[in-house]
């Protein structure tokens, strides 16, 4: 057998799917794993695909299985399992070799990885899509030194997602860990996405009274018009499914309370650092931690009563809401994106992030297109500023000011939506009320502040009003 294209590290749910992509595109695969009893079972398994795998038993063979200069995948847990393979490795490698950590990596650690020192070439991917689309098309955010990048895209764009134009979506996001941050954000989005369909779940099931198939059945009507996406797709499988065991829905049957493994947490802290407001994905990471408070809100309901009540409102709002809540909470990605970008000297290709998050990410959506569009006109704007975005807004505004009102008037919790909302009314208030805080501040702080008037006197006459 020939060498290997490029090797594999971490026969995983994420790994065994992405190398069996790899080989199913014509590449061949060395790959190993730390339970070797998983890479005899990953090859003897691999039926058609076998012929273009090498099992490898140890680091020392999957390296020698491999034709330099190498490219070797991580697919290994984030963190720590990471840097141990990197020690594990570097001393196999030649200096031409390339590793590629294509997990969920603190994209801060991946540029600590990059400047760790000579020996080896490091790009951090960011590889989205579940396992299914790490089989059949994940989208994949590259980042490192673009030359990095060019000498494994044609793997990258042969596996990945193809957008309905037919363009991969794989691409290079920029320097240094640009791949990883903006996987982050993809994630913080993903977050942001959930809630904002949750928010209107709740409002249709403790505000309407509507049953989970009634629920399931309005976000089919929604995927069939502009909000068009994985999520609200399976937002009505979700919600039309039962639960084999008793039959009922199977939303009745699941636990209120969201896991997290960190990426959205991670996406609110880095928007709090790099001063890029999020708000949207800020409340649907609180939105996370309230719901693990499963006793404590119980404790809640039966000492101030249950919060939502019944409300009216038309379903057409509701999906008015989404698409505005949708517009303003990527309008708020992008711009983080560009601040980090800025803050890391990394090129970030907004455009082309837009392009590889429209097919095989979980955040897929038909509304990426025009995204990717007015990003292409000018990326340096705020996507609320694009005239085709600008217009939606305006039409979409006043359901999503009825919804908020509404809902919060009723007692339905309502804090990506919300704040969303929040974040575009002072988005398009010339005059705001920070000049009381600048006040405040300079009152007990002499923090100073500047005037309208531009005046060179930066304090208030406090002395003389105490
Ligand atoms: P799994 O838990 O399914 O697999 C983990 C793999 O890593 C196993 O092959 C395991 O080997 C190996 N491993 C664990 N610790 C070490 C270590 N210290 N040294 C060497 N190998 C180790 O994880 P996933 O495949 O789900 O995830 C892999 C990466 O992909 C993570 O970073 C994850 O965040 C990311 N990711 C996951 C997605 C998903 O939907 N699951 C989506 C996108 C990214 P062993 O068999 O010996 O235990």
């Amino acid at each position: 057998m020939d060498r290997a294209r490029i090797g594999l590290v971490g026969l995983g749910t994420m790994g065994a799917a992405l190398a069996s992509n790899i080989a199913d595109k014509g590449f061949t695969v060395a790959v190993w794993n730390r339970t070797t009893s998983v890479t005899r079972d990953f090859a003897a398994n691999a039926g058609a695909l076998g012929p273009r795998i090498i099992p490898a038993e140890s680091l020392e063979s999957l390296v020698a299985a491999i034709r330099p200069p190498r490219a070797i995948i991580l697919m290994v847990p984030a963190g720590e399992p990471v840097d141990q393979q990197l020690a594990a490795l570097r001393p196999l490698l030649d200096p031409d070799d390339m590793i590629i950590d294509a997990g969920n990596a603190n994209f801060h650690d991946t540029e600590r990885r990059m400047k760790a020192g000579p020996g080896i070439r490091y790009l951090g991917i960011g590889v989205s899509g579940g396992e299914e689309g790490a089989r059949h098309g994940p989208s994949i955010m590259g980042g490192g030194p673009r030359a990095d990048w060019d000498s494994v895209a044609e793997v990258m764009e042969a596996i990945a997602a193809r957008a309905d134009d037919g363009t991969p979506c794989a691409a290079w996001m920029g320097e240094g860990g640009a791949g990883h941050f903006v996987k982050t954000v993809h994630n913080g989005i993903e977050y942001a996405d959930m809630q904002m369909i949750a928010e209107a779940y709740g409002l249709m099931r403790d505000g309407m009274a509507m049953d989970a198939g009634g629920i399931g059945d309005m976000f089919a009507r929604w995927n069939q018009g502009t909000l068009r996406s994985f999520l609200i797709e399976i937002a009505a499988t979700v919600s039309h499914t039962a639960d084999p065991e008793t039959g009922v829905p199977i939303l009745d049957v699941i636990v209120d309370a969201a896991g997290q493994k960190g990426t959205g947490r991670w996406t609110a802290i880095e928007a709090q650092h790099l001063a890029a407001p999020v708000p949207v994905i800020e409340a649907a990471v609180m939105a996370r931690n309230v719901s693990a408070l499963r006793d404590e809100r119980a404790a809640g309901e039966a000492r101030f009563g249950r919060a939502p009540q019944p409300v009216t409102m038309p379903l057409d709002d509701l999906e008015q809401a989404l698409i505005a809540g949708k517009i303003l909470c990527y309008a708020q990605g992008f711009a983080m994106i560009r601040a980090a970008g800025n803050s890391f000297g990394w090129t970030m290709a907004l455009p082309e992030i837009a392009r590889v998050w429209r097919a095989g990410c979980i955040i897929r959506s038909d509304m990426l297109n025009d995204m990717a569009a007015a990003l292409e006109e000018d990326a340096t704007r705020n996507l609320i500023f694009a005239p085709f975005f600008a217009g939606h807004i305006e039409s979409a505004l006043p359901a999503l000011r009825r919804v908020v009102a509404g809902g919060i008037g009723a007692g339905h919790a309502l804090p990506a939506l919300a704040s969303g909302l929040a974040w575009f009314e002072m988005m398009r208030t010339a005059r705001g009320t920070a000049n009381m805080i600048q006040g405040l501040r300079d009152f007990f702080g002499w923090h100073g502040f500047d005037r309208l008037d531009g005046r060179d006197i930066h304090h208030g006459p406090w002395a003389a009003v105490e």
